[in-house]
């Protein structure tokens, strides 16, 4: 269980972005935020009478007696706040100077710099969200395509808290079976009963399976599927490349902390973010491929969602290189989509296999049916879905659920007593909890806000 070892302090940060805009938004909350605004902040009424819910105007003016900035305070009274507790959102100037100034004269008068992701640390430590929700509040702050975008909002609505908490509910009820038979007798589960704990077990089992194997397609929503354009020198990869970057630029497009030898950018198709990779400066050289550039690329297309492979619809022999390219993007065991590129130069040579998107990089033709046939690749990924897991944390949680729901299923049919078969049934139970966060530690709220930015 997470303990709330002390009473929390008051904390304090600006919520909106560092730049110029036309507001920007500090944040205050904690037992004192109210009594801490209150002296630095002047309007008709004190801000200690204000409702919750309720907008007062007046000055942030500064203990020299300096007038800082004109502002709104929102004033929100606990429990009716993000965090759940007492919280202020001063509305001033979006200058950066000004906003900073603003924070500095709350700090001053009490307040505390708040670390990332605080604000909705707390709001977990009061019960206001699960660990799930608040790791979708990261995730939506992040998102950079519609489809992340999506998926967040549905775990934000809770909804993964929602089926976990009915899975340990059935759970606890299948543990209570097997423990009652303690009292009964000595002696083994009857068959009859092992028959109907095994079926409600492995019910859990394909839910929870079913979740885990949603991770694929939420973590391609969230960290974009990656696409390793490949192929002879000279094919086209890098026109094709710059044609794709033409027609969509994603809204993120660049991830953060990578760094590349080679180019990748972002794209949008169907709502879903690709990460184009263009291995083509790879092998400059005019004279066949140079061995380091061949290992990474190989590397690339190991660890790329899909392979496009670009191929140059007017060398008409099939080179061995070209060979080699496509057998090991069999090797790797990617999605694979094959261009045949320069469609504008060259008569589609006969027995040119038909699921060879004929293309042109130079005149875009063909490139809008490469796209969709890239997206129809992702299969379930681009359709709407409900419930997807996003985030390693609880994939990893569930992968261990279903493990420890594995060895209870094994003993229970190998005839093991009711409370050996319930250990594990329990930490099976134990595993969902974790996901929700009702039972965390602290190295495990640390890891996760501290992925959040600072004003959250
Ligand atoms: P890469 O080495 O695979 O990256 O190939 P590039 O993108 O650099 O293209 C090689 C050459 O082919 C360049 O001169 C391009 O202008 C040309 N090229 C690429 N795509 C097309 C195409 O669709 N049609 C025509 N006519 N030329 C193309």
């Amino acid at each position: 269980m997470h303990m709330k070892t002390r009473s929390p302090d008051t904390i304090a940060a600006i919520a909106t972005p560092f730049g110029e805009g036309a507001i920007s938004v500090i944040r205050t909350s904690g037992p004192e935020a109210i009594s801490i605004v209150e002296t630095v902040f002047r309007g008709n009424l004190p801000l200690s009478t204000a409702r919750g819910y309720s907008i007062r105007h007046g000055w942030i003016v500064s203990s020299a007696d300096r007038t800082v900035d004109e502002v709104l305070a929102s004033v929100f009274r606990s429990p009716h706040s993000y965090t759940g507790e007492d919280s202020i959102e001063i509305s001033c100037h979006g200058g950066m100077l000004v906003t900073k100034c603003v924070l500095e004269t709350i700090i001053a008068a009490g307040a505390r710099q708040a670390d990332p992701g605080e604000f909705t640390k707390r709001a977990f430590l009061n019960g206001k969200m699960d660990l799930a929700q608040a790791e979708a509040v990261c995730d939506l702050i992040q998102a950079g395509s519609e489809r992340a975008l999506r998926n967040s909002t549905v775990q934000l609505q809770g909804l993964l808290g929602e089926q976990l908490q009915l899975l340990k509910r059935e759970l606890i009820e299948v543990c209570t079976l097997l423990e009652l038979q303690l009292d009964f007798s000595e002696e083994d589960i009857p068959a009859a009963s092992v028959q109907v704990l095994e079926k409600r077990m492995l019910a859990c089992r394909a839910r929870i399976d079913t979740m885990i194997a949603s991770f694929g397609v939420g973590k391609m929503a969230r960290d974009g599927v990656s696409v390793a354009i490949v192929g002879r020198p000279n094919a086209g990869k890098s026109s094709l490349f710059n044609r794709l970057l033409m027609e969509g630029r994603a809204i993120v497009s660049h991830i953060p902390g990578t760094t590349r030898d080679f180019l990748e950018e972002s794209i949008s198709i169907n709502g879903v973010r690709f990460k184009l990779i263009d291995t083509a400066g790879l092998r400059e050289s005019g004279d066949g491929i140079e061995a380091a550039g061949v290992a990474l690329t190989r590397n690339i297309m190991k660890s790329a969602d899909i392979i496009l492979l670009v191929l140059d619809g007017t060398s008409r022999s099939k080179s061995i290189e070209e060979q080699t390219i496509l057998s090991s993007t069999f090797d790797a065991g990617a999605k694979r989509i094959v261009a045949l590129n320069k469609i504008d130069l060259c008569e589609v040579i006969d027995g040119t296999p038909d699921d060879y998107v004929r293309i042109s990089a130079m005149t875009g033709q063909g490139v809008a049916e490469l796209k969709e046939n890239i997206s129809k690749l992702l299969g379930r990924a681009s359709q709407d879905t409900e419930l997807v897991i996003c985030s390693g944390r609880q994939f990893g949680l569930l992968k261990k659920c279903l493990g420890s729901l594995d060895n209870a299923i094994g003993s229970l049919l190998s005839g093991m007593t009711g409370e050996f078969v319930s250990l594990d049934v329990r930490s099976a139970i134990e595993f969902l909890s974790e996901v929700t966060g009702d039972i965390t530690t602290d190295d495990i709220l640390e890891s996760i806000f501290s992925n959040f930015c600072i004003g959250k």
